[in-house]
């Protein structure tokens, strides 16, 4: 079995997303001593993208440029890093689990008859196996996989490993690899963009979350404000959505966005068992909610009894004054 990882970039607006590097320090855990190799497909030049990719611990980058490939699509993608696959014979591929993580490598695990392990927090070494960390139960507890043989297929949550220490002193090779990317039924026409401007919520490492307390749009904007100046993004329970105080691509939980920040502020969100399982594995969980027996109280690790229209205003006021 080679000891070479492969490292799938993923770039939103012509910038890597964090969970790139976090996935080159995932790859460094799997395989110490081995060789990690960056993948990029784009539709333009990537030296940037390629070099930060070595700044963060890649040993040698791939890119993969193509006009089938400006946006993401699992039948170009599909393509390009099959044929890299099938080029480097890796003995483990690493991206995001994100949007584009869950379609792709499900798809690249069934095309290569291999195993995957999905929604990794964390990777140890047992003799000369990694051990996949991955919780189930809504994150209520964690399994261990190993996968026994053949190529692995890993998506590592976001905010969860951390990346190694960037350092432009890093040098590798950066190679362009012609690929022939046909056969694409699913053209994307328009980005048509619906999530709030800023920190992306899925990599946030501080959360605003408001529930149907806020009672309505104009309710958020202090969580608005709180999220700037604490440099986080606003989240919201589906309770909130669903009353339409805020957009659905805010929405944590069961059938919303899993997040892991090191902040997770919960305001007038009562804490129902499938909005914990968006949040649950928060690093510091602050609520804020007028109703002492809410069941977010029993996850919190601070807890401020009061109304959020008062409680808001007083600590946006103090984190001001840091
Ligand atoms: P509520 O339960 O109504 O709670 C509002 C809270 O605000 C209360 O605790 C109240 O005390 C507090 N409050 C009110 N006024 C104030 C004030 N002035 N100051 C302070 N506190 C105040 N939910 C999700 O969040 N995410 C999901 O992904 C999700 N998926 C689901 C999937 C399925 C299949 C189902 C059945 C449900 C799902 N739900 C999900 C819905 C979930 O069960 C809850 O209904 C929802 O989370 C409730 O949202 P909430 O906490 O905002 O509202």
């Amino acid at each position: 079995m080679s000891d070479k990882c492969l490292v799938i970039g993923e770039a939103r607006e012509g910038t890597l997303r964090n969970v790139t590097y976090e996935a080159i320090a995932a790859a460094k855990k799997i395989q110490p001593e081995g060789e990690i190799v960056g993948v990029i497909c784009s539709d333009s030049e990537q030296e940037s993208q390629a070099k930060e990719m070595i700044y963060y611990g890649a040993d040698r980058v791939v890119t993969i440029k193509h006009d089938n490939l400006k946006a993401y699509t699992s039948e170009g993608y599909g393509q390009a890093v099959l044929a890299v696959i099938q080029e480097e014979e890796p003995s483990a591929v690493v991206m995001g689990h994100t949007s584009v993580g869950k379609d792709l490598t499900p798809k690249l695990a069934s095309k290569l008859t291999s195993g995957m392990v999905s929604d990794v927090v964390d990777i140890e070494i047992d003799g000369d196996k990694p051990v996949f960390i991955r919780p189930i139960y809504s994150g209520k507890a964690f399994e261990k996989k190993i996968i026994t043989n053949g190529l692995t297929l890993v998506t590592i949550r976001p905010n969860n490993i951390a990346t190694l220490e960037r350092d432009e002193s890093r040098s590798g090779e950066v190679s362009n690899k012609d690929i022939d990317i046909t056969d694409i039924r699913t053209v994307i026409k328009d980005v048509i963009r619906k999530a709030a401007e800023g920190v992306d919520l899925s990599e946030a490492n501080v959360i605003v979350a408001g529930g149907r307390g806020v009672k309505s749009e104009e309710g958020f904007k202090p969580l608005y404000e709180l999220a700037e100046v604490l440099g986080g993004a606003v989240g919201a329970s589906r309770g909130a959505c669903d009353a339409e105080y805020c957009d659905y691509s805010l929405q944590i939980g069961q059938t919303g966005k899993v997040v892991t920040p090191d902040l997770y502020i919960a305001v007038g969100i009562s804490g129902a068992i499938q909005h914990l399982a968006g949040m649950s594995n928060s690093k510091v969980i602050v609520a804020i909610n007028k109703d002492p027996e809410a069941n977010i109280f029993n996850i919190a690790d601070y807890g401020i009894v009061g109304d959020l229209f008062e409680v808001l205003p007083l600590l946006i006021e103090e984190v001001k004054k840091i």
